[in-house]
């Protein structure tokens, strides 16, 4: 029997792992999906929030804000690349500059720092790409971006090293409780628990309502995403933003840590929770917008899109011991700034669980350091060559727009959290991330894992599952039909 089971390893269960696992504590980390990150947390801005646009005393305001400043943290034991570049909420008129002082108003009372309002000739001085209609900007230069799937890898592989358990691929069905001890059923297993965190996403509501606790309700609201070239990447220096709606923080502009541009969302509710598809209207309207912020922004320049979906509940993030339950507890509604509170949640779930009766021992051999996999393409000559005295599968580029090693594609492959499918080396050593969006390296990736793991090439899938990618393979020698 496990001490807690987390269902869902997006940021917000990786990190809760992370943080449990710095106690004695047998822990599971499940998710329905064959890798951590694959739902939310995958499709979203990518950006630590300063903290301003939530309303005061809420628990989005407060847990952004503590987020942010634990992100740095974090982001250094982990190996995660994060960079604090700012951000910039521009004005085109007198409605929007009211709106600009409102919020850095929010902003101070919610105890973000260093906010101020710069006018027209400081903001075209520090960036020089944004329309000339933008008359001033809200400068939060406590703002940043992070990669959020590295960063949710990270913390479940961090919760590996340090004893958790990871089971993959299963789908929560039921949950029965009893007096002691709850049985989470599977698809594949049942797993017994003595705490439960439901930290499924769009799915939360779903899996709360297995022990009677219909207390919230999610709807999915997606957002659509374009990535520019890196070619590109000198349009923006920070994240730009433009007013909010209604709806959220509204379409943005925004350099990746990865040096790429990334533009979007825009914001409609959808019926369907595994509904990620992109639209071409959709696509046409974020780029049709973030063209008033940025006038460069073409469409030319695309590599990719895809989409996410926000676990809407309300206006505030339901964190809290069900009433059914107080062993289970409720970690839903994380919408935008769910990545940015992340960490802070799982400060507050671990106070949770203790103020439920959980023992919570520190652990002696508690390692809070992640080593990520070597990244190659941002290395200096010296700092190449060493790797590949050490490793000549590092002199070898298999993913050629990103610079990407077959070294680092072995590493991922071997990571405590073992990359075998396609999608999740390519969240791991960006292998196919690049403009030509893996039409490459497909093969040669494939083969890699194959290899690796003795798993025939044609087993070998986009994201498990049944998304095969090959349906057999040609034997040297066999007999082909050539005619045209
Ligand atoms: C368009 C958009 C933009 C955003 N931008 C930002 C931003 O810039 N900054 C910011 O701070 N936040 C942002 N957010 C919010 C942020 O992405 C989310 O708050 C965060 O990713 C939520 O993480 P999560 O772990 O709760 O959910 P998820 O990542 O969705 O993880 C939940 C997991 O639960 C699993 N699961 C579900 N049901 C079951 C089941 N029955 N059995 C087993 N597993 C199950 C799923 O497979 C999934 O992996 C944005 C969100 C969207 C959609």
């Amino acid at each position: 029997m496990y001490d807690v089971v987390i269902i869902g390893a997006g940021v917000v269960g990786s990190c809760i792992a992370r943080e449990l696992s710095r106690y004695e504590l047998s822990i599971c980390l499940l998710d329905k999906e064959w890798d951590v990150a694959s739902g939310t947390s995958k499709g979203n801005s990518a950006i630590v929030h300063a903290g301003y646009d939530a309303k005061p005393g809420t628990l989005q305001a407060r847990l952004n804000v503590k987020g942010n400043e634990l992100m740095e943290q974090w982001c250094t034991e982990l190996d995660v690349p994060f960079k604090r570049v700012g951000s910039l909420l521009l004005a085109f008129n007198d409605d929007d500059m009211g709106e600009l002082y409102k919020l850095m108003e929010q902003g101070r009372t919610n105890g973000v720092p260093e906010l101020r309002i710069i006018y027209k000739d400081e903001l075209h001085t520090m960036e020089h790409h944004i329309s000339g209609d933008a008359i001033a900007a809200l400068y939060a230069p406590t703002a940043g971006v992070v990669c959020p799937y590295e960063l949710t890898i990270a913390a479940a592989e961090n919760a590996v090293i340090n004893g958790a358990d990871i089971r993959l691929g299963q789908t929560v069905q039921s949950i029965m409780r009893d007096s002691d001890s709850f049985e989470v059923v599977t698809t594949e297993h049942t797993i017994r628990a003595r705490y439960v965190i439901d930290a499924a996403g769009v799915y939360a509501d779903d899996i709360a309502s297995m022990i009677g606790d219909n207390s919230f309700k999610i709807t999915p609201r997606k957002g659509e995403y374009c990535i520019l070239d890196k070619a590109k990447g000198y349009l923006a220096k920070h994240v730009i933003f433009q007013p909010p709606t209604a709806m959220g923080k509204g379409v943005l502009v925004t350099p990746t840590v990865d040096g790429n541009i990334l533009v979007g969302p825009n914001a409609h509710d959808v019926n369907d929770k595994e509904d990620m598809a992109t639209t071409a209207e959709g696509l046409q309207e974020i780029m049709d917008t973030a063209r008033k912020s940025v006038p460069a922004v073409s469409e030319r320049d695309v590599i990719t899109s895809f989409a996410g979906l926000r676990a809407v509940s309300g206006d505030d993030f339901v964190i809290k011991p069900s009433d059914v339950d107080s062993r289970f507890i409720i970690v839903g509604g994380i919408c935008s700034p769910g990545l940015t509170s992340a960490p802070a949640i799982a400060l507050m779930v671990t106070e949770f669980l203790h103020q439920a009766g959980l023992i919570i021992d520190a652990k002696a051999d508690y390692n809070p350091i992640r080593k990520g996999i070597p990244r190659f393409r941002e290395m200096n000559e010296d700092e190449r060559r060493r790797l590949i005295a050490m490793d000549p599968a590092f002199g070898r580029v298999i993913c050629r727009c990103e610079t990407v090693t077959e070294g680092e594609i072995i590493e991922a492959v071997n990571r405590p959290i073992p990359a075998v499918t396609l999608d999740a080396i390519k969240r791991r050593a960006r292998a196919g991330m690049g403009r030509c969006q893996s039409g490459f390296c497909t093969p040669r990736v494939m083969e890699i894992i194959s290899k690796q793991k003795g798993i025939p090439v044609d087993g070998i899938t986009k994201k498990g599952g049944r998304s095969i990618v090959l349906t057999g393979v040609v034997q040297k020698g066999d007999a082909y039909d050539d005619r045209t």
